[in-house]
């Protein structure tokens, strides 16, 4: 598993999307320039000398012009998404011009109106960000210079009662440094503001980055490794590791070097947490009390340890090494962490269910060996593998002697152990890739894949009598049948019959035996042959032994 985990974490915060949808930003300007246009018009309207309104007609037609200008932006910006921002920024500039443009008509720099500009730079810098907020202060404060030195020049006569000289000059100082005072003031608090909740949109990113990287692995140990990458990189931290399973044995690691195998069991570091059931920060861990952690990871401090709980029910423990050295951590960070650790500890818990579920379907339940269903998909394919390769491959069916008599005398409890010691039997004696499965109640199936005709009976006759060290309330003997493809048989179920055939036969001279199939595969045997007796076809123990 690489480090990275699963898909690459934005690594920019500034990157990620702003906290609330464009579009519904969008809506709360809509609205505000509903609310500037009635308020212009209305003062305009009710209050026109007051305010020295010759024309209402052309401030009515200049705020329809922007009004319609607006709507059709916010149409356009709809319509075409990627160029929203660009036209965002253009009827923002556009505000500018219009409430400038207002201010002027209404009595210039005494009007009432320049509150306006106020209220739609606290807006933008709300709305959108503290640094938009900047610009468009600056944008305001050049259309209020342009219009002023317009009139300083004469190219704009001067509205209202003042006339120009020092008054006039000392008014619109006042105004543009109360202006830049809102400006800095709506900015210094809402860049904290803003701050924190980009943090948390961007934690909340992360957190949902590494739930789709999880819904990929059905592995709980990759499951952990997500965790522990997704956590490390977004959280900058250097080392981790992720314990957990029955044993409580590492399941993901990460830091410089590699990670040295542990033995199972419970550091007091994990204790504490567990006992807590929270977040436990340790300084120094006592080397002698976390010899695993110790161990994985040498010589760490700053130690943040979360329990991994689904449900209730520990399923791990996530430890962290703080990179600083104060180790102070943050409450946010702890708690961003253990909403990660609540969520990997939910994928963990069920990729093992599910691995529960899978072995369940494909074991027996008392023995632990694969099931009859397992063992005909497992023969199956081994087969065609065989004829493949041009490979042999042995079936060895052994089935247990007077197993109903030793139920009877001594009890079901003590058949059952028996049957468990067999299937362990037979699976200690074969090899790696021999396939062992229980076939029925007291018969099993031992696949032997590139086992010829001429070596099966030895083989068959090394796992049959592994058999009799089987630690049961009596001694244990069993029968056995082989049969080999394509000595025998070229499909699988003339390859079962024919080591069924075996094992009967092995039955009627007595049990306690293994002996070979002798039959021909159908496409080989062009006429019958004479019958011989049926003992001259076993192979008693002895003579089974003496074959190589
Ligand atoms: P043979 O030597 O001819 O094989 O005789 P047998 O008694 O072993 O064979 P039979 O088929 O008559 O009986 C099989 C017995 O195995 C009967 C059944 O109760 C027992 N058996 C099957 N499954 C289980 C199981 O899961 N646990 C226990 N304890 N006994 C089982
Ligand atoms: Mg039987
Ligand atoms: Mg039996």
């Amino acid at each position: 598993m690489s480090p990275s985990g699963g898909a690459p974490l934005p690594r920019n915060r500034s990157q990620l999307s702003d906290i609330a949808s464009l579009s519904e930003r969008m809506g709360y300007f809509q609205a505000l320039r509903a609310a500037f246009a009635v308020i212009v018009l209305g003062a305009a309207i009710f209050a026109a000398k007051v305010l020295g309104v010759s024309d209402i007609s052309s401030i009515a037609l200049v705020t329809a012009g922007y009004l319609l200008v607006s709507g059709v932006a916010e149409g356009l910006r709809r319509l075409t998404n990627e160029r929203g921002l660009s036209i965002v920024t253009l009827m923002l500039l556009v505000d500018g011009v219009y409430l400038a443009w207002m201010m002027y008509e209404t009595n210039g720099i005494q009007s009432p109106l320049r509150f306006l500009t106020y209220v739609h730079l606290i807006a933008v810098t709300l709305l959108a960000s503290h640094r938009t907020g900047l610009k468009i202060a600056l944008w305001h404060s050049l259309l209020f210079f342009v219009v002023y030195y317009a009139q300083a020049a004469g190219l704009l006569e001067i509205r209202g009662e003042l006339a120009r000289g020092t008054q006039f000059e000392r008014l619109s100082v006042f105004n543009v440094m109360a202006f830049w005072l809102v400006a800095l003031g709506t900015t210094a608090f809402s860049s904290v503001n803003e701050r924190e909740l980009r943090r948390r949109k961007a934690d909340l990113e992360a957190l949902a980055e590494m739930a789709r990287s999880m819904e990929e692995v059905s592995d709980p140990n990759e499951s952990a490794q997500i965790l522990l990458d997704q956590v490390s990189e977004w959280f900058e931290f250097k080392r981790g590791v992720v314990l957990g399973g029955r044993d409580f044995t590492m399941m993901a690691f990460r830091g410089p070097g590699e990670a040295t195998p542990t033995e199972p069991g419970l550091d007091q570091v994990v204790k504490d947490a567990f006992e807590k059931h929270g977040t436990a920060l340790v300084k120094k861990p006592d080397p002698d009390e976390n010899p695993r952690l110790t161990a994985l990871m040498p010589f760490a401090r700053n130690l943040l340890v979360v329990p991994l709980f689904a449900e209730g029910a520990p399923v791990g423990v996530l430890i962290l090494e703080h990179p600083s050295i104060s180790a102070r951590v943050e409450r946010r960070l702890v708690v961003m962490i253990e909403q990660f650790a609540a969520h990997a500890a939910l994928t963990i818990r069920n990729a093992w269910l599910l691995e529960q579920v899978q072995r369940m379907a494909e074991t027996d339940a008392l023995t632990g060996v694969a099931n009859r269903r397992v063992f005909e998909l497992t023969l199956q394919k081994e087969l065609a593998r065989s004829q493949r390769n041009g490979e042999p491959l042995t079936l060895l069916l052994v089935d247990v002697d007077h197993f109903k008599s030793f139920n009877d005398t001594h009890g079901h409890q003590e058949g059952d152990n028996a049957l468990k010691g067999v299937a362990a039997a037979l699976q200690e004696a074969s090899r790696e890739f021999d396939i062992v499965a229980r076939y029925g109640g007291e018969e099993f199936a031992v696949i032997l894949p590139s086992c010829s005709s001429r070596e099966s009976l030895v083989v068959a006759e090394r796992l049959r009598t592994s058999i009799s060290d089987v630690d049961a309330a009596a001694p244990v003997t069993a029968s056995g049948g082989v049969a080999t493809f394509p000595t025998h048989a070229t499909d699988m179920s003339s390859l079962i019959e024919a080591a069924d055939e075996a094992l009967y036969k092995s039955k009627r001279a007595g049990r306690d035996r293994v002996t070979r199939s002798r039959r021909r595969p159908a496409a080989r045997r062009p006429r019958p042959r004479p019958k011989k007796p049926v003992l001259a076809e076993t192979q008693p123990v002895s003579e089974a032994r003496s074959v190589s």
